[in-house]
Formats: structure tokens, sequence, C-alpha cells
């Protein structure tokens, strides 16, 4: 499997996420599966409902509110969410995976990120150190939801 995207569509990635750090930035990849190829039409930023607190612990409550922010996790919203998709289908795009950025830290799954990965779908992750975008790296979750692997990012 590979996920294709351009290099538009990597600086999109690239700007939301040095635009929102400190915080964790999120969004979807919208485009067309053509067997192991998932190629990406659009970039479209989501709101991360980790920066209200409140409400994200309506959500999806955490353990300690205070350990889990909008600094180290995201939180879609599920409304916005079935927005974008229904768009999407409309004009013939489907959800191919999401990306999110890792403020300060590398970019690795976290147990989290497992927790809350369905299969299948491609899960970009960007690195901001200090405010400067790093590696981006994309990963699909296995058949029994056990690990992440890593899948190939292809830039035209
Ligand atoms: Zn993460």
């Amino acid at each position: 499997m590979s996920l294709k995207l351009t290099r538009h569509h990597l600086e999109a990635i690239r700007q939301h996420g040095v635009r929102d750090y400190p915080s964790e930035c999120c969004g979807v990849l919208l485009g067309k599966a053509k067997g192991s190829e998932k190629e990406v039409a659009e970039v479209v930023p989501l709101k991360n409902l980790r920066h209200d607190a409140g409400r994200a612990q309506e959500l999806l409550p955490v353990d300690d509110p205070k350990q889990e922010t909008d600094r180290n996790r995201f939180l879609l919203d599920p409304l916005e969410q079935m927005r974008v998709e229904k768009d999407a289908r409309a004009r013939g795009l489907e959800v191919l995976g999401y990306y999110h950025s890792h403020p300060d830290h590398p970019a690795r799954p976290s147990e989290y990120d497992r927790e809350h990965a369905w299969p299948w779908y491609a899960y970009v992750i960007l690195s901001v150190e200090r405010g400067v975008a790093k590696d981006l790296t994309c990963w699909v979750l296995v058949e029994d939801r056990s690990k992440f692997k890593a899948e190939e990012v292809a830039v035209s």
C-alpha cells in the first residue's frame, strides 16, 4: 500500500502543523483508493476539539484532562467529520485517512493513536519541533488492530 500526494498537499499539512504549534493539528485526507494505492485529492484541515477541554471531555472523557490536552491529543468533531465526509462523497471522493501533528515528539504513532485508529485508513503524522515542521510519516493499522505498519508516502 502507498499514499500518493502532491508537494502541495504535503506543504498544506506542514503549514497546518506549524500554524497550530504547540497544539496538535488534525485534518482529513480525501481522494480515491485504487487497488493498493490511495491517491489524495484534497487535504482538509479540521478543528482539534481538544482546544475546548470542556467539550472534549463530554465527547470522549479522558482520565486526566490536565495531562491530556490539545498539546498531546487531538479529537475530531464528529459533526464536522460527517459533514466533510458527506460533502466528499457527493463529489466522488472518499476518506482515505487522517493527519495530525506531534508537537515536540517524533512522528511515530502513540498508544493513544493506536487505540483510536481503524484499519485500512492512512494515518499521517507530522513531527513539529520548536515550531518547525520535521519528519512526516504514514501508518496503517493492521486488521487485528494490534499495531501500526508504516505506509509508503509517494510525493509527486
Ligand atoms: Zn498522535
